[in-house]
């Protein structure tokens, strides 16, 4: 059987298709490793998941030491060779924010708990398979625990000026249906959290997200079987990694498939 598809998949493929394909062939394809103060700033985020079973502690206070926390596990959550002085300057710029969070989150906290943290999804059936941030079950404050579960992305870019950027409705469409799918419970919700903004976005996800979903897994698995898609005209290309290998390569091929 073949290996699912991964949800980050789906949003490399809307970045652009050939990135999928070059990353198939085993070649890297984007730059970033994401920079350290986004690491951080996740992991603070991360954090809110325990807020509430810390008893008693302000939810700045809270944010100020998950920062620590972070600061000092990161080189040990991501032993690629951090830099001290980098770890140093990136979390100075991450606390300038976190000194504001607190008030900009206090009154929406109840928006992401009770809830746990990255969890892994994989359906066959579905041919997916994902890592969601955060999943939020709510109405366990009611003893009705499991009567609607949320999925919720953590994003380090910033938010539109409203709603959620469409491919992080159709990331959280991806995980929905993987939640769906393994709990036989009904996801119609997601949450997109923007901690550099403070900010939590609540979107419905409709039926054409879903049909979306599925069709781009479809090429998805078709061009990790080899198939080479069309350049897109409005592409990511300036500093793209494999720019030369897409050049040369005839949109034609693909048509010999
Ligand atoms: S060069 Fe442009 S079209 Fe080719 S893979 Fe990179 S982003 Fe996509």
């Amino acid at each position: 059987m073949a290996e699912p598809v991964r949800i980050s998949d789906i949003t490399l493929y809307l970045r652009c298709p050939r990135l999928v394909y070059f990353q198939a062939m085993g070649r890297k394809v984007w730059p970033e490793a994401a920079s350290l103060s986004n690491l951080l700033m996740r992991e603070v985020a991360l954090s809110l998941s325990e807020f509430e079973t810390e008893g008693g502690m302000d939810l700045d206070a809270f944010l100020r030491e998950s920062l620590e926390r972070a600061k000092l596990e990161l080189p040990t959550i991501y032993p690629e060779g951090i830099n001290t002085s980098d770890l140093l300057a990136a979390a100075g710029a991450v606390g300038e924010v976190v000194g504001d969070l607190g008030s900009k989150l206090s009154e929406k906290l109840g928006l992401l708990t009770p809830s746990e943290v990255e969890v892994d999804l994989r359906s066959d059936r579905l041919g997916l398979s994902g890592r969601i941030d955060r999943i939020v079950s709510r109405g366990e404050r009611d003893g009705r625990r499991g009567e609607a579960l949320i999925p919720s992305m953590i994003k380090t870019d910033l938010p539109p000026e409203t709603g959620v950027w469409r491919g992080d409705r159709l990331r959280l469409t991806g995980y929905a249906i993987l939640l769906e799918d393994k709990t036989s419970t009904r996801v119609d919700r997601g949450l997109v959290e923007y901690p550099w903004a403070g900010e939590i976005r609540e979107v419905e996800l409709h039926s054409s997200d879903r049909r979306r979903v599925l069709r781009i897994r479809d090429r998805v698995r078709a061009i990790n079987e080899g198939k080479l898609p069309d350049r897109p005209r409005d592409g990511p290309c300036a500093g793209c990694l494999v720019i030369d290998s897409c050049e040369t390569r005839a949109t034609l091929a693909s048509k010999f498939f």
